[in-house]
This record gives C-alpha cells, sequence and structure tokens, in this order.
C-alpha cells in the first residue's frame, strides 16, 4: 500500500486524510496538538471550528450552498459529520463544534490505514513521500519560516478578526408584551427557518447613533501590542479580508454603514412595535442547548475593557457576560499561482501539496473543499492518472482554479484569499443561440437557477468517472 503524509489535522487536512484512505493509500497524519496549540485554538481534537459554529448558507442558490452540495454529492467526511451534527439556525449550516470534531476524529482514528503523529512538524520534509500541507493560517512559526526559505518569495500574513461570544442567560429577553424597550427577540431574518435561530437585539436612532460614536472612540490593541503576541507583521497597515473586517473599521466608513451592513433591521419584526427597528444586532446560538450566542458581525480589535463598554450600549447586552472576547488574528496564505502547479503542489518541491487556507482560500467550507480536491488530484497522480479536478462550471471547480490565479482579470498579479463567490463559475446566458431563435434576457433569479443546474449535471458527469477510478 503507497504511503502519503498529511500535515495537519484541521479542516483541510482531515478531509484531505480521508478521500486519500478511501483511494486505498496509507495515510500518517501529522498534527501539532496537544503538544503545541495556536491561539485560537482550545481543544485537542482533529477538525476544530476555530471561531463560528457556522458553515454559512445551505441554500444551493448560495454559492457555498452549492459548494456544501457538491461535497456531500461526493462523499465529503466532513460535510457528512456537519449534517450528522446540525444545530437550528435558519438558512445557515451550524453544527455542534464538540460533536463535530469528536465524530470526524472517530472516522479517521477508526479507519486501520490511518496513523497519527502527535506533535510540531517544524520543516517540511524531503524524503520523497508525497505530503499534503494543510497547517492552515496559523501555521506554526517554525515551519512557516521553513516555507519562506523554500518558495524564495515572502510569506504574507494579513489580519481578520473574530467576534465575541456571550452568556444567553445575561441577555436582557423580550418574553411578553410587557417587556422593556430594546429587550431581544427570537427570530430569524424573515421567519426563515427554526423561529429561536436568532436573538435579535434592537437599537432606536439614537441608541444606534451612540453605538457608532462608541466605536468610533474605542480604545484598540495597537501594533505594539500584537507584537508582544507574536502577531509582528504590518498590523498597523492591516491588511483585513474585506468579509471579515472589524466593526470598528465598518464604522469609520460612515454613520449607516453598519446598519446597511451586519446590524440591518429589514426582516425583523420587533414584536413589542410590529417594525423593524433601526438597526439590529443579531446573536446566532453557539452550542446545541443555546447556553451561549455569538454576536453576528462584530468582530472586533477593541481592548476588552472597551469591548464590554461598547456593546453594554446595546440595550439587551447592558449586563452582557462575555464567554469570549473579540481579538484580532494573524492569516499566513501562500502566493499560490506563483509558488503552486496545476496539482496545487510547489514548484520547489513537488512532492509537497498544500491544501486548504494556507493556498488563499477563505473559510471553513472552501478550506474543507480545498482538501478534497487537493487529495483527489494527488492520488490520481500517483496512480499516473491525468490530471482531472472538478469542472469549471462548478463551485467546487471555481474555487480550485481561484489559487490557481486563472479567475484574476488580465494583468492583475495581485492574490488575495477568498470565499466561493459566483464570480468564480463563468456566467450562464452567452451560449451560443440556435439559428432563427432571439436570446431572451434573463433575470437574475433565472441565471441563478442556470448556474446551479449546469453545475448540478456537470457535476454528477465528472464525478461519476472520479469515483469510478
Ligand atoms: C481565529 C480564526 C477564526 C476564523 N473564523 C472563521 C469562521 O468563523 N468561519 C469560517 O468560515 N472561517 C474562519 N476562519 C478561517 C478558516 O476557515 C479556518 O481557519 C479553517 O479552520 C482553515 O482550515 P485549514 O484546514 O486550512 O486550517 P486549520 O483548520 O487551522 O488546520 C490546521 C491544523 O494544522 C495544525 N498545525 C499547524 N502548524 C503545524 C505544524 N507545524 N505541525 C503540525 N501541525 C500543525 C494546527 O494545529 C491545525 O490543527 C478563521 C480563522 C482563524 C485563524
Amino acid at each position: 500500500m503507497d504511503r502519503v503524509r498529511v500535515i495537519g489535522g484541521g479542516l483541510a487536512g482531515c478531509e484531505a486524510a480521508w478521500q486519500l484512505l478511501r483511494r486505498g493509500l496509507a495515510v500518517e497524519l501529522c498534527e501539532q496538538k496537544p503538544t503545541r496549540r495556536t491561539p485560537a485554538q482550545t481543544s485537542d481534537h482533529l477538525a476544530e471550528l476555530v471561531c463560528s459554529n457556522s458553515l454559512r448558507s445551505a441554500n444551493p442558490e448560495n454559492a457555498v450552498g452549492l459548494l456544501k452540495e457538491e461535497l456531500l454529492r461526493c462523499g465529503s467526511l466532513l460535510l457528512a459529520c456537519a449534517a450528522e451534527t446540525r444545530v437550528p439556525a435558519g438558512d445557515a449550516l451550524a453544527v455542534d463544534r464538540e460533536r463535530f470534531a469528536a465524530a470526524v476524529e472517530q472516522a479517521l482514528l477508526s479507519h486501520s490505514a490511518l496513523t497519527l503523529q502527535r506533535g510540531e512538524v517544524t520543516a517540511l520534509p524531503d524524503d520523497g513521500v508525497p505530503t499534503v500541507v494543510a497547517t492552515g493560517p496559523l501555521t506554526s512559526d517554525a515551519l512557516a519560516a521553513d516555507l519562506t526559505r523554500l518558495c524564495g518569495t515572502e510569506r504574507l500574513a494579513f489580519y481578520d478578526a473574530i467576534a465575541p461570544i456571550v452568556e444567553a442567560d445575561s441577555v436582557v429577553l423580550a418574553d411578553g408584551p410587557d417587556a422593556p424597550p430594546g429587550a431581544a427577540f427570537f427570530l430569524s431574518r424573515w421567519g426563515k427557518g427554526e423561529g429561536a435561530d436568532y436573538l435579535n437585539c434592537p437599537l432606536d436612532q439614537q441608541q444606534y447613533q451612540a453605538f457608532v460614536a462608541a466605536l468610533l472612540e474605542a480604545d484598540r490593541v495597537s501594533a505594539e501590542q500584537l507584537a508582544q503576541h507574536g502577531e509582528q507583521q504590518h498590523a498597523e497597515a492591516a491588511h483585513y479580508f474585506e468579509g471579515c473586517l472589524p466593526i470598528e473599521v465598518m464604522a469609520e466608513r460612515g454613520l449607516d454603514t453598519l446598519r446597511f451592513g451586519p446590524l440591518k433591521p429589514v426582516g425583523l419584526d420587533d414584536p413589542r412595535t410590529g417594525r423593524w427597528p433601526h438597526a439590529v444586532v443579531q446573536l446566532r446560538k453557539e452550542d446545541v442547548h443555546g447556553t451561549a450566542y455569538n454576536l453576528v458581525g462584530c468582530q472586533t480589535r477593541m481592548k476588552q475593557p472597551a469591548q464590554r463598554a461598547v456593546f453594554s450600549l446595546i440595550p439587551a447586552l447592558a449586563a452582557a457576560r462575555f464567554l469570549r472576547y473579540g481579538a484580532i488574528h494573524r492569516n499566513t496564505y501562500l502566493d499560490a499561482p506563483a509558488v503552486l502547479d496545476e496539482r496545487n503542489a510547489l514548484r520547489a518541491r513537488p512532492s509537497l501539496s498544500f491544501a486548504g487556507q494556507i493556498t488563499g482560500v477563505e473559510g471553513y467550507v472552501e478550506s474543507i473543499a480545498s482538501g478534497f480536491t487537493t487529495a483527489l488530484v494527488l492520488a490520481d497522480a500517483l496512480a499516473g492518472r491525468p490530471l482531472d479536478p472538478p469542472p469549471a462550471t462548478t463551485a467546487l471547480g471555481g474555487l480550485w482554479r481561484h489559487a490557481r490565479g486563472s479567475l484574476r482579470a488580465p494583468g492583475n498579479t495581485d492574490y488575495t484569499p477568498c470565499n466561493v463567490t459566483w464570480a468564480m463559475i463563468p456566467p450562464v446566458g452567452d451560449e451560443p443561440i440556435p439559428a432563427g431563435q432571439k436570446r431572451r434576457k434573463l433575470s437574475k433569479g433565472d441565471k441563478r437557477a442556470r448556474l446551479v443546474e449546469r453545475a448540478r449535471r456537470d457535476l454528477d458527469a465528472w464525478w461519476r468517472a472520479a469515483a469510478s477510478r
């Protein structure tokens, strides 16, 4: 039996290990925990979800929903475990993180061809064993330094921020018609999903303006303080991922930016007034028992006392107890189009393939998808089969091509981490028109439906061939 190695037992590494096992390879999985943890990790399980417990939208008309559907259809271990450990969250696929990680770990450890090596890998192996490196956005310093040496290019680091989590019973709840003004109420936007998935903290105009003003004045963690915690580079000129901007940075863009962004009130009728509030801070359930809530969109770089002061201006959170404060964190990724080849293997040492967030995909599901495709492509190469990644018309294929850099506009050589988006998939509606027929203008909804239909058809055809190999 051929032997392969996977470094990093996170989301991409666990998915890659499983797909390699399924293709008859013996896998040595190397994970630094429990010897060493990244600053974001709190458990010693494999496949730890370090922040939100949500894998985002489950609706296939949303690009990440389609990606999830494709992974499930193609036998993803992690998506199957997510479906098994799901907790209610409206349109989103959220999981009980402990049960999710335990399910993934159990599946892997009970496979007879898997060996788990605990301990940090401090140098990139050069022993010819095909190796998938999936050490994530917080790759340990020693390994990252070795990678920098090997690539000959500057490793890039930028910063993301995470949102606070509060104890459920410290939130002021609207429990009847006499509830105090500003009490939080249960409702999913537009009434989608289970009613109790989200807790909504309303703000009137005056409260919203005071909240925004406090955000702008709040004390933030400085570059020097980040440096003391080992987050030394580029912190002041921080290059944030647009989908994860700190709330105070969004507030700097204008008074109404938050109200039209993460604090939008649309579709959320306050039961006390029957109307949408001026703004709403949504809380999403963190665990299956509903004992903790995450402040959606409130990722922040504010200092902890400032977080207590600023978030207590939201009436429903006036006495909130914080289980976790928001924080800023590092994100390490390769300039994949420059240093990786068409199989995600390092040009400078082709026995090393890369998967997950370190390749410049962004997000849990995207990291799983990257682990999935990298493993398939590697297994094919080891068996002497030609390269056959998922079709460009699928979400899996689009994401794969993002890391090739082939989706960039001509002349653009920048490479930035990215969630899966429809922009990664070629548009529909441009196909040749049969003679004698007129082109019909498609609505956005029609286009989306045709994109999904085409992706499903093309994925099925590709997977029938890929699965039989
Ligand atoms: C703080 C933070 C919060 C995030 N929040 C979200 C979120 O809410 N939603 C979302 O969709 N995405 C989020 N992301 C982005 C990303 O989706 C996750 O980080 C995701 O886990 C990445 O998957 P991965 O498999 O690439 O890396 P990881 O899941 O981080 O796995 C990497 C694994 O490699 C191990 N490792 C690292 N170095 C070594 C070494 N030298 N030797 C051996 N093992 C090593 C680590 O211990 C870890 O287990 C967040 C990222 C960070 C850093």
